[in-house]
């Protein structure tokens, strides 16, 4: 009896509170929009709402961000849907399956993926507060999740560095430092990726753990919530071409319903708007398209203003934009898209229920095939998206062949997967998977590339038929380390070699390296196989405990030997079987580096290889003893002449005494002329124009694409006797980003285009495939003791060109 009064005194008193909520103004004190809220605020906001509406609001943290900030989402919705929040989940799963009978609307708001663009984690308090006070109408048959916002980190960096900085009051003049936000802004993630490209790669712990929650609810519609240049006008579907071609007409067309509706209260209010340019639909990885080969409506929303505009800037025609006129905007889209949602709640059940019914694609399943590791990886990407595959042990299989770009046939008689289309997933499988995507215009926005068996150096054919596959038995490798031994060997091909090897560096256990084949106790070795003698390591205690952790740790299989004495090579106790060093790393941060470019190399390091680096920012490098480290590593950028004279004569001087440059991308560019080094860049020759006739002015945008290559990948040669090149096979399809291209060098080429420049997947204008005709990918210029290791094309973009990542290893523990 106590009990059942005191649930009805808790009832009243919620009830209560709710038509009493504050909203974000009252709560944080200041008048929304005239202060950036500090995330642990916002979270305060969110639980003060969950706490005071609990039947209305719930709230999950879902993660931490790398500098420990809570990542949460809040599920808003009327207080009968909330209470059977499981219930709608499930039945609406069940229709990925065409099975279910869902009639509830499942809207998805993402604020702030980029850190800088930070009025909609602002606007997104206005929304929720709106939502569950005037329009909690919409919410009778429709469930809101709300990400206030996805990249904390980020935007705590600029709402930080804003606060530090603003004049009091703000001041509009454009040209205050307060508009100008420098090197380290808050547009990426801690590790200065764009979390905007990662949500089919997966590499960020923020998309990881927001990807668990979303493939959880598989909404309706998504919306992903951004900021572009302060004088640009609002952006909001429908979206530019090119779209892909599994986008359905539905999806067409509800773009066009929702920007109609926003259109509306646009147009009421004056305000500027445009649709249908600039962001197309093509690439995988961001907001709008990965939800959408999810079976969902994604869509991105455009603000003018970003980490520019503070809390209010002149524009080019004179007018003052506000933070408050910015977050009446995305309150406005965000409102208008669950409107619209809710009014259309049964038609998007009926055609999320279609969409994945619809499956008719030509290739019915990719087959796959290469070493375990590189499997491994693949299948680790594959189960973060709930992509169902099995493996394949024997067989041959017909179709489109990946490696020869034609018809042909690929045999397995182990480590085989398959990957069919014919899954709740299918759509995205057919997209990530696909040898090339079709292009219905090739202006876009971003890499027109990134087929996964590429990108994973599997071998693969795409086939015609459904294929099934075959139970196997995970077999876990036999760390066979017999204590005693004389020496103990491992293969080199992959990045989890380059873990190992990192950890026993790390650990102070010595290894050699293989730079000849050989052949031992009957076995086979290639070049790159590590060898650990116990000669090396006779001082190290528990030598062999620790190496026995280690390759537990990394699952390798390592083959023991009772003798140093080789059927064929060179013995162990040769001189020519060299020592690997433990390299002094430092990376060049700001200044002429790119931020995007130096967060993958600071990635690589601190999250992939977990090996440690010293970041020397350009502000004091000048004062720094480079003769304390082995390696510098210059991230892509725009160094132009970087170097002056005397530098350049320094730079030689530290090479030719052993040390070590890797230089990317543009930072060749400060290299190369009369006083750098060896490497020479190729300009782009004159087309001929037979027709010589004055192309018209409206065409120059695809005119100049002729000369532009927007990420296509290429098939080029490797030579594998090149330590740059140890462990992999005798071709490397390699992702181009760009046009700029250098001659061979005299020698040192490890990776390098012949004169075929067609790509096998994506985008690259003719005159930019002339271009690129015989010109280096990977090499190594020797000097002295030293060496510079040129990388025209990065391997390490976005973290997701798994294939590419040991020629950065080799480059660093194999280069001596
Ligand atoms: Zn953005």
């Amino acid at each position: 009896m106590t009990r059942f009064l005191f649930s009805l005194i808790l009832l009243a008193s919620i009830s209560l509170s709710a038509q009493q909520l504050k909203s974000p103004s009252e709560f944080l004190g200041y008048e929304l929009g005239t202060q950036f809220t500090r995330h642990h605020e916002v979270v305060d906001y969110y639980e003060y709402l969950a706490e005071s509406a609990p039947d209305r609001v719930q709230l999950t943290v879902y993660g931490k961000t790398n500098e420990r900030r809570p990542l949460i989402l809040a599920y808003v919705s009327s207080a009968e849907n909330l209470a059977n929040l499981e219930t709608i989940r499930q039945e609406h799963l069940k229709d990925t399956e065409g099975a279910g009978n869902s009639s509830k609307a499942i809207v998805w708001l993402s604020y702030n993926v980029h850190g800088n663009e930070s009025v909609s984690t602002e606007a997104s308090m206005k929304t929720i507060y709106e939502l569950l006070t005037k329009k909690s109408s919409y919410l009778e048959n429709t469930v809101v999740i709300m990400d206030p916002c996805i990249n904390p980190d980020g935007r705590d960096r600029y709402s930080n560095w804003y606060n530090q900085y603003k004049n009091t009051p703000y001041q509009v003049d454009p040209n205050s430092k307060e508009h100008h936000e420098g090197w380290w802004s808050g547009r990426s993630n801690h590790y200065m990726f764009d979390l905007n490209r990662d949500w089919a790669w997966l590499t960020q712990i923020e998309s990881q753990q927001r990807l668990k929650m979303f493939n959880q609810w598989l909404p309706h519609v998504h919306v992903d919530f951004h900021e572009q240049g302060v004088n640009s006008p609002y952006y909001f579907a429908p979206a530019a071409e090119p779209y892909h071609e599994v986008i359905t007409d539905f999806q067409r067309d509800f773009q066009v319903t929702l920007g109609r509706n926003h259109a509306k209260y646009f147009d009421a209010n004056g305000w500027f708007y445009f649709t249908k340019e600039v962001f197309d639909l093509l690439y995988p990885s961001y907001g709008d398209t990965y939800p959408i080969y999810n079976g969902a409506i994604g869509m991105t929303y455009e603000q003018g203003g970003s980490g520019q505009a503070g809390l209010g800037i002149v524009t080019a025609i004179g007018d003052t934009l506000t933070l408050k006129d910015r977050i009446a905007h995305h309150f406005t889209t965000g409102l208008s898209t669950v409107e619209v949602s809710s009014q259309n709640a049964e038609k998007l059940n009926q055609e999320f229920r279609k969409f994945h019914q619809n499956k008719d694609f030509k290739y019915k399943s990719y087959v796959l095939k290469g070493e375990k590791d590189k499997l491994d990886a693949l299948k680790s990407l594959l189960e973060k998206h709930n992509i169902e595959y099995g493996d394949l042990t024997s067989g041959s299989y017909k179709g489109h062949s990946y490696g020869s770009g034609s018809n042909g046939n690929l045999s397995i008689n182990k480590n085989g997967m398959v990957v069919s289309t014919d899954q709740p997933k299918g759509t995205l499988v057919k997209v990530l998977f696909e040898p090339n995507a079709k292009l219905s215009d090739s202006l876009t926005y971003d890499i027109t590339a990134w087929s996964l068996p590429y990108a994973y150096g599997l071998d693969a054919i795409a086939s015609t038929s459904a294929i099934t596959s075959q139970n196997t038995q995970e077999t876990v490798p036999s760390s066979n380390i017999a204590s005693g031994s004389y020496a103990y060997l491992t293969d080199w091909n992959s990045m989890d070699d380059a873990r190992f090897l990192a950890a026993l560096l790390k650990e102070g256990i010595r290894v050699r390296k293989a730079d000849h084949p050989f052949t031992i106790e009957g076995r086979s070795f290639e070049r790159g196989t590590l060898i650990i003698t116990k000669g090396d390591n006779e001082n190290k205690e528990d030598f062999i405990l620790t190496l026995q952790s280690i390759a537990t740790k990394f699952k390798k299989d390592i083959t023991s030997t009772g003798t140093g004495f080789v059927d064929s090579g060179k013995d162990f106790g040769s001189s020519s079987i060299r020592m690997i060093s433990k390299p002094k790393i430092a990376v060049l941060s700001g200044g002429p580096t790119s931020t995007l470019r130096f967060g993958e190399i600071w990635h690589f390091f601190e999250q992939q290889l977990h090996y440690p680096l010293t970041v020397i920012d350009d502000e004091y490098a000048d004062r720094v003893d480079l003769y304390e480290y082995d390696v510098l590593v210059l991230p892509d950028g725009r160094y132009g002449n970087y170097f002056n004279e005397d530098e350049l004569t320094e730079l030689k001087g530290w090479v030719r005494k052993g040390g070590k440059i890797i230089a990317m991308g543009g930072s060749i560019d400060a290299l190369d002329g009369e006083k750098g080094f060896g490497i020479q860049k190729k300009k782009l020759e004159e087309a001929e124009n037979d027709e010589n006739t004055p192309q018209p002015y409206k065409d120059w945008e695809r005119e100049r694409i002729k000369g532009a290559i927007t990420g296509a990948i290429f098939k080029t040669k490797v030579d594998n006797s090149n330590p740059l090149a140890y462990g992999y096979g005798s071709d490397y399809f390699s992702l181009k980003l760009g046009s700029s291209a250098y001659a061979y060098l005299d020698n040192g080429n490890a990776v390098y285009l012949e004169q075929n420049t067609k790509p096998f997947s994506g985008f690259a204008g003719v005159e930019a495939r002339k271009k690129i005709s015989e010109s280096l990918i990977f090499g190594i210029e020797n000097h002295g003791r030293g060496q510079v290791i040129y990388m025209v094309d990065n391997p390490l973009f976005r973290g997701f060109w798994e294939n590419g990542k040991l020629f950065f290893a080799n480059a660093i523990f194999m280069v001596d």
